[in-house]
């Protein structure tokens, strides 16, 4: 049920993850940015692309082809940290692609994703565009997209050749959708995670928090945002991309780093995003969204994307 008051384990006021899609990582600049991360007792998730294929993207970066890289990110599984799917690889992938990318992923992590993130340039992706809206909402956003969005992802479509939403329901526990800019992602939206009836194949949606660049993650963990996160006793699962500015140059953003030690000496909950979810979903029984929900979570992330522009 939404508006009950959640009681973190062991004591704990608030809670704390990230979903850090890996545009642009690579062996060079993620791991800076966990190393930090664990020394200051944070436990995220990273998503990460399976396989590599022909095309070039727009929007690169390494993927587990790379032993490399693919020891790197073992090596944080290792340590705690929750390894997720951004899509098969960084362009758009068939069904049988993105098959051989889930089971590459089963055999480099010992299991199937739990989380995942739609990656933007991949036209499989699974109630995208134009889908992640209802009605009027719907309307609305093909007017703001000039009508580019219309029919053009399509993993959810059954009998399309980039048709892989069946696997999605069998194998993939939790899915992202809207972002919103309050750090405290749980006030937005109480009900995570939910289940939508009108996308069946999505086992369970989950909101976030705006942090897309080092930026807007620095304006989100602003110190006064931290500490009303504290004292409303919520719960943020940031969005972001840790390539985007978190490391350069050989450096952190030096923001960036005192705004982590500054949220590390509170008392939160620093666990990955499935094991906050897995508690939230225990805490709040499988919620099943209204249609005013969703009109409202909707309508919300329409003027979100229309202030930032980004997902
Ligand atoms: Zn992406």
């Amino acid at each position: 049920m939404q508006n009950k008051k959640i009681t973190w384990p062991d004591g704990k006021l608030f809670a704390f993850t990230v979903f850090d899609d890996t545009d642009l990582e690579t062996v060079k600049n993620a791991m800076p940015v966990y190393s930090f991360l664990k020394d200051n007792g944070f436990l995220t998730t990273k998503s990460v692309w399976p396989i590599k294929r022909q095309q070039t993207p727009s929007i690169g970066g390494d993927t587990c082809e790379n032993p490399e890289y693919l020891a790197q990110v073992k090596s944080l599984q290792a340590n705690g940290f929750e390894i997720a799917f951004h899509n098969a690889t960084f362009h758009t992938s068939t069904r049988q692609e993105t098959l051989r990318g889930l089971q590459k992923f089963h055999d480099y992590f010992g299991r199937w994703p739990k989380s995942m993130a739609n990656h933007a340039d991949c036209q499989e992706n699974i109630y995208w565009g134009e889908n992640r809206l209802t009605g009027l909402n719907k309307l609305f956003y093909n007017i703001l997209t000039r009508g580019r969005r219309i029919n053009f992802y399509r993993g959810h479509v059954e009998g399309d050749p980039l048709f892989w939403a069946d696997y999605c329901k069998k194998y993939i526990t939790y899915v992202r959708n809207f972002v919103f800019e309050d750090l405290n992602t749980l006030k937005q939206c109480p009900f995570i995670p939910y289940h939508d009836p009108q996308r069946p194949y999505v086992n369970f949606w989950f909101a976030s928090t705006e942090g897309a660049a080092v930026q807007s993650f620095n304006n989100a963990l602003a110190e006064e945002n931290q500490d009303r996160l504290e004292a409303e006793g919520g719960a943020c699962i940031m969005y972001t991309h840790f390539a985007n500015g978190f490391y350069l140059d050989g450096h952190l953003d030096k923001r960036f780093e005192s705004l982590i030690k500054r949220l590390a000496n509170k008392n939160g909950w620093f666990i990955p995003v499935s094991t906050l979810l897995d508690y939230l979903k225990e805490h709040n029984g499988e919620h099943i969204i209204t249609h005013a929900q969703r009109a409202m979570l909707e309508r919300k992330w329409l003027w979100h994307k229309i202030r930032c522009g980004t997902t």
